[in-house]
């Protein structure tokens, strides 16, 4: 980056002190992950330059002879993974995708039911905040009490009940499997469309540590940057017989040029995706997010559902005494990072729930194993116990920066000498 660091110092130089954060780290926000070089190089590439509204074969603008075939490659690389009729990579990120979806499958005041944001549900799937709860009719499901899990029986009965022109699957915060199959038979049985959106699990999905939602489902988004470990984005997967709504509905309906350095990033993303190394980086994802809730329960510690089968982990703070947000602080301090979340049936607020949300995509991208998942379950208990103790709190973090040093995350640069500091 030496043109940056002339041109602009400063930037430079909070760029340059984020990687050492990325580095000395560890990074336990589930929706988050290390990109490889590759993808980097292809996001900052001359495809910044191009503007190509409309499709391949199909634009607005000449001069799209490379541009069609990157994006004709993402899209064919993204039929072949996932299985899918077709595929369009132009949505700027997941929120903006699941909007197309809406718009091109529904009209305004059509009912869509979802999962309930403080029961694991996203924004973008009816809640009220969300634009998509105004325009729609939003109807909800969450977990039940006893089981931290979704009901499927209370799930048909909803949608009998409600009749939705649209039963969204996916979640933000949910430890457990969609079964995806269900859902399917449900929406056929009330003629609701049903999408998938298995942003968080795309690259579960793809290693085959998730079933998949096709062919259950006639519409999939994902976001590309989360478990598939691509750039930030997202794709709609749809049958052939949706693929003209749908395309219409991305551009022009709501977009206009699509950001091609994100469509080849993507398209590199999906080409290390489709590698046996990338299947074992997605099995060990969950054995890594279980090897950890087991070290938490040994510990005591609260978990939504009582463990894991995904890449994610919710704890209930509520018996340890400390609140999720300062737990999450406390955590940052100790070179811990991971975020503040809402529990089901939290009785606390949303802007300062009891729980806090881990998950493992990034620690395993640093080659981390079940081994390391418990001294990380050591580190974080011992923070919990002290989150006054700035003392404590900086010797954990010392130690989690010697340690992260074992394990070089992908994509990272910054020297390894130069940085003591974070
Ligand atoms: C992350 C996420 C989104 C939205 O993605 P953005 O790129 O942040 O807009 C949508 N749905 C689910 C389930 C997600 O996890």
């Amino acid at each position: 980056m030496q043109a940056l660091q002339s041109t602009d110092p400063e930037l430079f130089e909070l760029i340059r002190r984020e990687e050492r954060y990325q580095r000395d780290s560890l990074r336990l926000i589930p929706s988050e992950n290390y990109v490889s070089q590759a993808v980097l190089d292809a996001s900052g590439s001359v495809l910044q330059n191009k503007y190509s509204e409309g499709y391949a074969g199909r634009r607005y603008y000449e001069g799209q002879r490379y541009i069609d075939k990157i994006e004709a490659l993402a899209c064919e690389r993204a039929k072949a993974l996932f299985g899918a009729e077709h595929a369009n990579v132009q949505p700027y990120s997941g929120s903006p995708a699941n909007l197309a979806v809406y718009c091109a499958l529904l009209q305004p005041g059509d009912a869509i039911m979802g999962m309930a944001l403080p029961h694991g549900g996203h924004l973008t799937h009816g809640w009220d905040v969300s634009m998509t709860g105004r325009f729609w009719r939003p109807v909800r499901y969450g977990v039940t009490r006893e089981t931290g899990r979704i009901d499927m029986d209370e799930v048909r009965a909803i949608a009998l009940r409600e009749r939705p022109k649209i039963i969204v699957a996916g979640a933000t915060a949910y430890p457990r499997q969609f079964d995806f199959a269900a859902f399917g038979a449900i929406a056929r049985e009330v003629g609701a469309h049903f999408l998938a959106d298995i942003s968080h699990i795309a690259g579960l999905v793809v290693a085959g540590a998730h079933p998949s939602p096709l062919p259950h489902a006639a519409v999939v988004m994902t976001t590309t940057h989360k478990t598939l470990r691509g750039p930030r984005g997202a794709m709609i997967l749809c049958t052939e017989a949706l693929a003209e709504a749908i395309d219409k509905t991305v551009f022009p309906g709501l977009q206009g040029g699509p950001h091609n350095q994100t469509t080849a990033a993507i398209a590199v993303a999906l080409r290390e995706a489709a590698t046996p190394e990338f299947r074992a980086y997605g099995q060990q994802i969950v054995r890594n997010a279980q090897a950890l809730a087991e070290e938490l329960l040994a510990r005591g510690f609260d978990l939504v559902s009582g463990g894991t089968d995904n890449h994610l982990i919710l704890i209930d703070l509520t018996n340890k005494g400390v609140i999720g947000k300062k737990a999450a602080k406390a955590l940052d301090r100790a070179g811990i990072v991971c975020n503040y979340n809402t529990v089901p049936f939290d009785p606390r607020k949303p802007f300062s729930p009891s729980g806090i949300r881990l998950g493992t995509p990034s620690v395993t991208s640093r080659g981390m194993r079940e081994t390391e998942m418990r001294q990380i379950a050591a580190w974080m208990d011992a923070a919990l116990h002290q989150v006054d103790d700035e003392e404590a709190l900086k010797r954990i973090a010392g130690e989690v920066r010697a340690f992260c040093r074992a394990f070089p995350a992908p994509g990272l640069t910054v020297a390894e000498a130069a940085a003591t500091v974070v």
